[in-house]
């Protein structure tokens, strides 16, 4: 089976991992040049580890990982509002990771040894035909497939040429990202929630700490420049312990911005084209899901166009079995985006008397088998 997968992001590469699983040999082409070194941090809940063990990454990327027992939310001014031990939730799948993004790129990357990997190339348009589909490159060659997998990300080219009228949605929240030295000693997923405002802090190992700060803000706001990080607002909202990280970051720190999209279909399948990871289903982050929906896309993707006769047979039970639990993620988003614009007083008392509860009752679904 001829089989070209676009985009070399944690969706795709596992998606190669995963088809060479099964014997199969994809093409995978990745517009930069090579996976990313640097980057942010990356949170990843037990069912992403579970996902890495079926791809037989768990044990190398654990070991370049910091486990993370424990998830704290705080108010603005730094008092509890809950406190979850994630291994009451995800002891069936695996550990809660907290890692640097290069990492779990390269895992993915060095795990290849089939895959013809073309990186600096992007694509251009892909066509679906009867049985095949044709797929025009940044270089202008054209190659036919029996099957392209759209893993290119939430502005996705692939999706655009399938299905132009599906566009990402802003989801009223703007980001700042970056990683810098422990100097508090956080020891565990700690959050503050101000108003309009919330500033994390994740372990990360090698004594750094991966920090993600969000805003509320509205279409207009978010089409600005985002560049600068707002030192000044988060060190008014935020006291201690999480105030003196941003205190004390170095000037030439660097910062990743960003405003946050979804994408919402119904159907992410044309022809001979399957869209899976952001490009299908991007989300806020609230949940911390995205690497792990990408990576079990890519494992249900393989085991259906392993075990089916068809390709379009294969792509329909695809479908059928990603899209509940996709479908639940994403509202989960939402409803945790919603909670967190409630007034205070109101998010205070929500969390405090049913915060481990509200954690139970939306990862415990995702603990079933994919
Ligand atoms: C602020 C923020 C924080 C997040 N935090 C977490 C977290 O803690 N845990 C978690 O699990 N998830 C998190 N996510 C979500 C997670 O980052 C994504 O879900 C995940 O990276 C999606 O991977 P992907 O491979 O589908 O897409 P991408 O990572 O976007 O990869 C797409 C790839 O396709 C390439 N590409 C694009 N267009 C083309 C083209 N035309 N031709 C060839 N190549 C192309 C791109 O260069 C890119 O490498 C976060 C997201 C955001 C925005």
């Amino acid at each position: 089976m001829r089989i070209l997968i676009v985009g070399g992001g944690i969706a795709g590469l596992a998606m190669a991992r995963a088809l060479e699983l099964k014997g199969l040999r994809p093409d995978l082409i990745e517009r930069k040049a090579d996976v990313p070194q640097g980057g942010t941090g990356l949170y990843l809940p037990g069912n992403a580890a579970r996902a890495l063990q079926a791809l037989g990454l768990l044990d190398a990327t654990s070991a370049l990982a910091t486990p993370i027992k424990t998830q704290r939310i705080l108010d603005h001014k730094g008092r509890p509002l809950s406190i979850t031990q994630t291994q009451d939730v995800w002891a069936s799948c695996g550990p809660c990771l907290a890692l640097p993004r290069g990492v779990l790129h390269a895992t993915l990357r060095q795990s290849l040894r089939e895959t013809h990997l073309r990186f600096g190339t992007s694509i251009s348009e892909i066509e679906p035909l009867e049985k095949t589909s044709l797929a025009t490159f940044s270089d202008g060659t054209m190659v036919e497939y029996d099957l392209v997998i759209g893993a290119d990300g939430v502005h996705s080219k692939v999706r655009q040429s399938v299905f132009p009228e599906v566009l990402s949605q802003y989801v009223g929240n703007v980001c700042w990202r970056f990683i810098t030295a422990d100097t508090v000693g956080i020891d565990a997923w700690t959050v503050m929630l101000g108003d309009s405002m919330s500033l994390l802090a994740l372990p990360i190992g090698d004594g750094q700490v991966y920090m993600y700060a969000d805003r509320s803000a509205s279409e207009r706001e978010a089409r600005q420049d985002l560049a600068q990080l707002p030192r000044n607002a988060l060190l008014e909202t935020f006291p201690a312990p999480l105030s003196a990280l941003v205190e004390q970051m170095p000037a030439h720190t660097q910062v990743h911005a960003g405003r946050l999209e979804q994408v919402v279909m119904e159907d992410w399948v044309s022809g001979h084209v399957v869209l899976i990871g952001d490009a299908a289903h991007a989300s806020s982050p609230s949940m911390a899901q995205g690497a792990a929906m990408a990576m079990e896309d890519a494992l249900v993707l393989a085991e259906m166009l392993s075990a089916s006769e068809r390709i379009g047979d294969a792509l329909a039970g695809y479908t059928q079995r990603r899209k509940p639990r996709v479908d639940w993620v994403q509202k989960q988003c939402i409803a945790r985006d919603k909670m967190r614009r409630l007034p205070g007083w109101g998010r205070a008392s929500v969390l405090k008397l049913a915060g481990n509860l509200l954690y139970r009752r939306s990862y415990t679904p995702l603990t079933e088998p994919i």
